[in-house]
């Protein structure tokens, strides 16, 4: 039938994530309560203007029914969101298990469960052809609402067999796709049972994206040894078809920070903090609760420095904010226990009736609470053991403009490729390093303060968010005029 057609000039472009950027809430049969929840991606998103964006993704919860399905469909759209309906026993094996359980620790160096390792061939089968699964309802979605010209940008290691997926069905489609996390080194990446697969499925795009060039480096060294193929400058060539691989790292939307310190509420909570820590230095660390963050790694080192340096004792606080994560997998269950652990530890030595030096809180915080404790920290403390950026140490640097706060930062966080110059990197393993760079952090000079804070609050400012989504898009888009220039020639 006819159609009255409000399109505007922009381009669509697809945001293929394994979660909406959104949180649902069911209220009766066919009602939903929806919030928007405002993660790195969806800000950097909503800042690019050029195009019509829609999401699709998954709601994060289980909705059996058809009517519950049809209800949240249509609420949804409201919001340019287009749900992807996974049932429980797929997020379970899809998410819970490959993803999380397989994907996210090799990619981050810690290697592939015990239990695989082992043999067991069947769990990590099923588990594999569960994530197939689910990647290929991603692409029935992509495919139902996609319309010729349409950008499609997947995102992350939850979706690598989605770009296979949608150029089997119509290999004209815009395809590219960013990973999150680091790309380990190719020697890594071998120990996957599925690794062809997933290297070729990713192949297919048109760009992909990392964001450091060690990343694409790896990834580009993974196809020249693991499939044979040729890398170019460009990227990696197989059987004439080219697919680009580039970095772009990733950085924050530095205004929304600056700009939330100056509202009421922030000024209240940083003048609250300053009167609880008065006459003390506070040290800052603000983690998912994940292994790949050295939170115990952490606190020993602040344990050896204290140690060390009895004169600090009572002059010295570590704040450590640890959000609770991914709590279905035994992983994480251990590592909640291992740092309360450590923590009493710690304040049974070093603390006196009226102080502990540290306060370890498991929850998150909201936005104002967060910029504040930015805003008024003398260090941040980030010593992930892999990250693939690390948005916290940005985030951290744009609340510094007045204090001028030091940023000690780990060499395998992605940021310290960017924010290297002005933070203290250091090896996160080595618990003597970190303990004698947070002595050197806080007895730092104002003047060399001053000079590190500069530089990496120049490079966070004029590195956002939103100019990182829009390269990558106009990459894409470039890229494929120039697939089809050659196939012309
Ligand atoms: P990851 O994506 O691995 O969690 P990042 O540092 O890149 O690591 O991003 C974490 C994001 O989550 C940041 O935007 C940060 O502000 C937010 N965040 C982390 N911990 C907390 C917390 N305890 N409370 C509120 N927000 C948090």
């Amino acid at each position: 039938g006819e159609r009255l057609d409000f399109r505007t000039s922009k381009q669509r472009l697809l945001v293929v994530a394994n979660r909406l950027p959104v949180s649902a809430v069911r209220h009766g049969e066919d009602s939903w309560q929806l919030e928007m929840s405002v993660g790195g991606l969806v800000t950097a998103l909503l800042g690019v203007k050029e195009f019509d964006t829609r999401w699709i993704g998954w709601a994060g919860v289980n909705v059996p029914d058809e009517i519950g399905q049809k209800a949240l469909a249509k609420a949804l759209d409201e919001k340019r969101c287009i749900p992807v309906f996974l049932d429980e026993e797929v997020v379970h094996q899809y998410y819970n298990g490959y993803c999380n359980n397989i994907l996210w620790p090799l990619f981050h160096y810690i290697g592939l469960p015990q239990e695989d390792r082992l043999a067991t061939t069947r769990s990590f089968q099923s588990q594999f052809d569960a994530y197939k699964k689910a990647n290929q309802l991603f692409a029935d979605v992509v495919n139902e609402h996609y319309e010729e010209g349409d950008v499609v940008w997947c995102h992350d290691y939850h979706l690598m067999f989605l770009p296979k997926c949608l150029k089997e069905r119509n290999s004209k489609m815009k395809v590219g796709w960013f990973l999150h996390t680091p790309f380990p080194s190719s020697e890594i990446h071998r120990m996957l049972p599925s690794r062809l697969e997933l290297l070729r499925s990713v192949l297919a795009a048109d760009l992909v994206g990392f964001h450091t060039y060690d990343y694409a480096r790896h990834f580009v060294s993974a196809c020249t040894r693991i499939l044979g193929l040729e890398g170019t400058p460009e990227g990696v060539e197989d059987q004439g078809k080219l697919t680009r691989i580039a970095a772009f790292p990733v950085g924050i939307d530095s205004e929304r920070f600056i700009k939330a310190l100056e509202l009421p509420e922030v000024q209240d909570h940083m003048k609250v903090l300053k009167q609880r820590f008065a006459g003390r230095k506070v040290m800052l660390g603000v983690d998912r609760l994940d292994m790949i963050k050295g939170i115990p790694q952490k606190i020993l080192a602040f344990e050896k420095f204290l140690e060390e340096n009895p004169n600090w004792r009572n002059k010295v606080v570590l704040l450590q904010i640890a959000v609770p994560t991914r709590t279905d997998v035994p992983e994480y269950q251990k590592l909640t226990s291992q740092v309360h652990e450590i923590v009493g530890r710690i304040n049974g030595r070093f603390g006196s009736l009226t102080a502990v030096p540290i306060h370890h809180l498991d929850r998150s915080l909201d936005f104002h609470e967060l910029c504040a404790l930015y805003a008024v920290t003398d260090v941040a403390l980030v010593t992930s053991l892999r990250d693939g950026m690390n948005l916290v140490s940005y985030e951290y640097v744009a609340c510094q403009e007045s204090k001028k706060g030091v940023l000690i930062l780990s060499e395998f966080a992605g940021a310290a490729q960017s924010l290297g110059a002005g933070a203290i990197l250091v090896n996160p393993w080595n618990v003597t390093e970190v303990a004698s760079s947070i002595g050197y952090a806080l007895n730092m000079p104002a003047d060399e303060r001053e000079k590190r804070h500069h530089h990496n609050f120049k490079h966070v400012i004029s590195h956002t968010a939103q100019e990182w989504a829009s390269t990558f898009v106009s990459e894409l888009n470039v890229t494929i005029v120039e697939a089809q220039l050659r196939t012309r020639q």
